[in-house]
Formats: C-alpha cells, sequence, structure tokens
C-alpha cells in the first residue's frame, strides 16, 4: 500500500518546508519537492500542515482509583486520542503494592493488547520501592520499559521515602532508565486537607486550597537535588506551579538533565474553575488548578525549554457516578481529568494561534521531544525512515469542544463550549488512515506495543 500526501507543509521541530511524502507499507520512504510515482491512493495537502503523529507520553487507561477505575479503555480512549491527532501514548503500569513491576506490566498488557488503536508504550508506577525490584528495574529497561515513576505523594498508596527514591535514581544512573517524579508534599498536604474538612471546607475547592504551590515546589527542588546526588537524569511530570517551574529552571540553569512537562489544564484552566460548589469536582486533578498568574509562567518555561513537552495526564471519571464518590469530602474525589482528544488543539490554539510559540516549537512540544525523550527512535519526526504516523493539520480551521462531540468515554469537557482553533483532518498510524473528515475508520487491536530505547536528551 502506498500513500502520497501532496501538497501539504512539512512542519518539523527543525524545520518547515513545501514538500510531498510518500509512505510505503508502515513507513515513510520519500520526502520529495514534486513526487510523481503510481500510488493507491493521494491525499490532497494544500494548503494544510503534514506533522509527526502527535505523542501523549502520559496516560491512564482503566487506572484504578478511589475505589473505582478511569472511564477510558485502551480501545475506547486511544480511538479519541486518534481523533485529537495522537498516534502515540504511553501509559503506566501500575505495581500492585507488595507485588513486582512485571506483575503491574502483565496486568496493563492484557487491558491494552487487542484494544489499542494507535501504538503504545508503558511506563511502570512504583508504588512500592523496594531493594529487590532494582534488578527488575535494569531488566525492564532492557525490555523496552525504560521509565519509572515514583511519588513523594498519596501516602500508604503510592508514596515513596526519600531513600527509596534516592535508590531508585541511582540504580537508573547505571542503566540508562529514566525516573518519573509526581512532586508534591503528599504528607503534608494530608495535614493541611484533613484541617480545612475540621473546620467545614468539604467541597472541591478545598482540594486545591489544601495542595500549596509551595508543597509543589518544595518537593520539585528535593527530588532534582536527589537525582543530582545520584547522578540521574529526572523527570517531572504534570508541573503545575511557578515554584515548581523555577527549581527546575534553576537546575537546568546549573546544567543539570532536569526534564519536565506540564498539562494543557494547568495552562488553561485554574483554581477558580474548583469553585462554584460540587460542580468544581470536574476539575479535581492533582497537582491542583492554580490561580491563574501560573498560567503564564507556565507558558514562558515552554517559550525557554524549561518544560520541554505537554502532555495529558488523562485519568476520566465521569461526573455522575464517579466525581460524585467525593461528595461532602473533597479527599474522596477521585483525582483526574479527560484530556487525550484535545491537547494537541488547544496547545495549537494557546501556543501557535496566540503567538507564543513557532508551528516548529509545537510539534516538538507535542511529538517530537516526547519521541526522544521517552525512546520512541521511529516517531516524531516526518522523515524518511520514520514510521508513517502522520497527521495532516488544518490551522486554520475553528470548532467548539463540548462533551456532546468528543469521542472520550466521560460525561462531561473540561473545556465545554471553548472554540480552539487547529484541527486533525487526516490522522495516519503506521501508514493507514485511521481518522479522515472525523470518520473513524482505524480498528481496535491494531495498536502496537512499542519497546522503547534509553533515553535522548540531547535537542
Ligand atoms: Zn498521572
Amino acid at each position: 500500500m502506498r500513500t502520497l500526501i501532496k501538497g501539504g507543509t512539512i512542519v518539523n521541530a527543525d524545520s518547515m518546508v513545501r514538500a510531498d511524502v510518500l509512505v510505503d507499507g508502515e513507513r515513510i520512504t520519500t520526502i520529495g519537492l514534486q513526487i510523481d510515482v503510481p500510488v493507491d491512493r493521494t491525499i490532497d495537502a494544500t494548503g494544510k500542515w503534514v506533522i509527526p503523529g502527535a505523542i501523549d507520553i502520559h496516560t491512564h487507561m482503566e487506572l484504578p482509583f478511589g475505589g473505582t477505575f478511569a472511564k477510558d479503555t485502551f480501545e475506547t480512549g486511544t480511538r479519541a486520542a486518534a481523533f485529537g491527532g495522537t498516534t502515540t501514548i504511553i501509559d503506566f503500569a501500575v505495581q500492585p503494592r507488595g507485588g513486582t513491576l512485571r506483575q503491574g506490566l502483565d496486568t496493563w498488557h492484557e487491558k491494552a493488547d487487542g484494544k489499542a488503536c494507535i501504538d503504545y508504550g508503558f511506563h511502570c508506577i512504583v508504588s512500592d520501592m523496594r531493594d529487590d525490584l532494582l534488578p527488575e528495574m535494569d531488566r525492564l529497561v532492557d525490555e523496552g520499559v525504560t521509565t519509572f515513576k515514583l511519588f513523594t505523594a498519596y501516602p500508604g498508596v503510592f508514596l515513596s521515602d526519600d531513600g527509596a527514591i534516592f535508590k531508585a535514581m541511582k540504580q537508573s544512573a547505571h542503566n540508562g532508565g529514566l525516573i518519573m517524579m509526581h512532586a508534591e508534599n503528599g504528607p503534608v498536604i494530608d495535614v493541611v486537607a484533613a484541617d480545612l474538612v475540621a473546620r467545614g471546607t468539604t467541597d472541591p475547592i478545598g482540594h486545591g486550597l489544601a495542595r500549596y504551590s509551595i508543597f509543589e515546589g518544595e518537593a520539585t527542588n528535593r527530588v532534582i537535588r536527589l537525582a543530582q546526588a545520584a547522578g540521574a537524569p529526572v523527570y517531572i511530570v504534570h508541573l503545575s506551579a511557578r515554584e515548581a517551574l523555577n527549581a527546575v529552571r534553576a537546575a537546568r540553569d546549573e546544567g543539570l538533565p532536569a526534564f519536565a512537562e506540564t498539562c494543557p489544564q494547568y495552562l488553561f484552566l485554574s483554581l477558580d474553575d474548583l469553585g462554584h460548589g460540587f460542580e468544581g469536582a470536574k476539575f479535581v486533578c492533582s497537582p491542583p488548578l492554580r490561580p491563574a498568574d501560573h498560567q503564564d509562567e507556565l507558558w514562558k518555561g515552554l517559550v525557554h525549554d524549561d518544560l520541554q513537552v505537554v502532555s495529558t495526564d488523562h485519568c476520566p471519571f465521569d461526573f455522575h457516578g464517579q466525581k460524585e464518590l467525593g461528595r461532602g469530602d473533597f479527599r474522596k474525589i477521585p483525582n483526574g481529568l479527560p484530556g487525550v482528544e484535545d491537547r494537541v488543539d488547544l496547545i495549537h490554539d494557546g501556543g501557535v494561534a496566540g503567538g507564543r510559540i513557532t508551528p516548529s516549537r509545537f510539534v516538538e512540544i507535542v511529538s517530537t521531544a516526547p519521541a526522544r525523550l521517552f525512546g520512541l527512535t521511529r516517531k516524531g519526526v516526518v522523515g524518511a525512515g520514520f514510521d508513517a504516523d502522520l497527521v495532516v493539520y488544518d490551522p486554520a480551521r475553528r470548532h467548539t469542544i463540548s462533551a456532546s462531540t468528543h469521542h472520550m468515554d466521560v460525561d462531561y469537557s473540561c473545556y465545554e463550549g471553548r472554540e480552539v482553533q487547529g484541527g486533525s483532518d487526516v490522522v495516519l498510524s503506521r501508514g493507514k488512515v485511521i481518522v479522515e473528515g472525523g470518520q473513524w475508520l482505524g480498528k481496535a487491536g491494531d495498536g502496537r506495543f512499542i519497546k522503547r530505547e534509553r533515553s535522548s536528551f540531547l535537542r
């Protein structure tokens, strides 16, 4: 099967040029000024961009949390991702407490196998960092699961103490893996949260009030310094606060291999959304939404490459029946927001259309940098030899985000009624058109597990 994408402007992280793209089978074979060869299918991209399929390295399909499960399955979640121009996700396989990392991976392979519509990889969530896991980490790095997420939050569930985090970092320094950190000071947050509840603040706003941005800044600096001492790189997930960004900036200015992502919710939503009584439960995630003045700071972080990636932390719970578990006590609201479908268009809208970043930087943030940092060596570039994960992107098209039209399996949208500029017209996954003109043409089970290489930190 040969497909020719004609007349578009190829946008890569390092270039923007008018050229044709020839796809043969699953790969891109040729980029040319004017390709005229017999093909099975020609896609007209005149006036549009051709970008590498976006990569969301932070999703939680079917994550168990607080007595329920994140609603999207690998089938519904990856299909929704594809509609939004995302052609690869990396999801988090959770180690059962007392069990091994491999047990978590086995469970997640079962969830994804035969169901995923786009390619996927896994990180491990380390719930219970024990010494016997250290050699297991070495083996997993060799097998293509190269990244491990630890937490300074959620005592009794996911929290690792500093000694355990340090051991994991030291291990990654010698096996080439990468430690990802959820950096908030969980034990202190729990003290403040209990205090708020005791004084009668039980609505969702309490979630935002209890989790001070100082606690994120402190934990971010702490884990960066632990990584420095261990001689290891570190990646901060879902960075939300100015204090945390400043810790990353300081480290990077010193030349340390400290990396961080933020998420659309921290760029577009704010603490105010957590108000409005229990409706605010729709916006409960951790770290929480911050006062609106943090947003500009995060955009600056993206402009200056102190933040390298935007991913979603996609973890959807229905408002009805799931978020409602926390009525009367914000601590019981399942943490997480839907977003896997909206990321690319939001970042295009706020970033490129908003005049903050170039089209190339947009591509770098949503695709190329995630590919390099997370060892997806055949993805993230429109170039000969790379996987034909491609999006014909219309940077001018406007559409309105709504739960009534989105494809995520969740009963609300955080961006209900927001008009955005930019949309994916045609989406190819390894050479096969899976979305075209708003129609689903893909198939559950066509997504493959990707064994990842070790991270490349060079830009
Ligand atoms: Zn997460």
